[in-house]
């Protein structure tokens, strides 16, 4: 399910470096079930030559992947999103539970210990954004980075500490909120962001951008006259960059889902901005142009 990752690029944004580790690597998703109702495979024959490769398995399956952002300024070590964790208890999601993978070990590769880490940004709290939030020790969930502050939209705590979230729709983060994100709240770690989002340490601005779950938001990145995005779940897979309608399996609320889809896209093509995905396969970051008709992807 998971390979071995070569060590990742170093992306230079401004003053900072951002480096991908990636959890794992998904290999095989049929692109009908994950994009539900809208998947078409002429999308294939019409953009062959143009799309890059590593998007789809030898069995024409989808590839993407789960993975965090560390994010290095002069000052801190940041982390955006965490991936899913080991030994999580998610009996309604067999796929992603009770892992075992050696993230924290790709971490270090990348010079990035758990007490160095000074901030936990997060997007939104679905269960492989979360993950290593927290690790299982002697039975019991503790922060796994015990000196960071775990910043998050308030919307999204809201919503997934309620009854409301807690429901068949919801399966695949079932039990996610009280591994994950409550002992990191009772441990005072967290601050929240509010709904209009805002700007974080100078260098971060939180950017409202709902719909694959209810507060997602993205995160948008300045240093030194450069810009980056990380899109979170706007796009699981580059060919919605070619097909900004296509909502993934996993979004929420799918008519906001293309409406922020949308918005990044138009955000993104017209600057030299970075995208920093959390699903794309191969390098998970790349740029996003106009074409004649819509959008393109190119992986750098
Ligand atoms: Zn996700």
């Amino acid at each position: 399910m998971w390979h071995m990752t070569k060590l990742p690029k170093i992306y230079t944004v401004g003053d900072t470096t951002v480096t991908r580790v990636t959890e794992m690597i998904i290999r095989g998703v049929p692109p009908e079930v994950y994009f539900p109702g809208t998947w078409d495979p002429t999308l294939l024959e019409e953009n062959q030559g143009v799309l890059p490769d590593g998007l789809i398995d030898e069995n024409s399956q989808l590839i993407v992947s789960i993975g965090t952002w560390v994010v290095k300024t002069p000052y801190h070590t940041i982390l955006i999103d965490t991936a899913t964790g080991n030994d999580k208890n998610l009996p309604l999601n067999s796929d992603l539970a009770n892992l075992q993978l050696p993230y924290l070990e790709r971490l270090q590769e990348v010079g990035v210990t758990p007490e160095d880490v000074d901030y936990v940004l997060l997007t939104h709290l679905h269960v492989d954004h979360v993950g290593w939030n927290t690790k299982l020790v002697d039975g019991k969930w503790v922060p796994t980075f015990p000196n960071a502050k775990y910043v998050f939209p308030h919307k999204e705590q809201e919503y997934y500490s309620s009854e409301a979230s807690h429901n068949k729709e919801n399966e695949a983060n079932f039990n996610v909120y009280e591994e994950s994100v409550l002992p990191v709240i009772e441990a005072g770690l967290t601050e929240t962001i509010g709904p209009e989002g805002g700007t974080f340490l100078d260098l971060f601005t939180f950017i409202p951008t709902p719909g694959h779950s209810i507060g997602q938001m993205s995160i948008r990145l300045s240093s030194g006259g450069e810009e980056a995005l990380f899109g979170a779940d706007i796009m699981h897979h580059p060919f919605q960059v070619l097909r900004p309608d296509w909502n993934s399996m996993y979004c929420e609320f799918g008519d906001q889902a293309r409406i922020s889809r949308r918005w990044a896209l138009e955000y993104i093509a017209d600057r030299p901005i970075i995208y920093f995905s959390t699903h794309f396969p191969e390098s998970s970051a790349g740029y996003v142009t106009r074409s004649q008709d819509g959008f393109e992807w190119r992986f750098i």
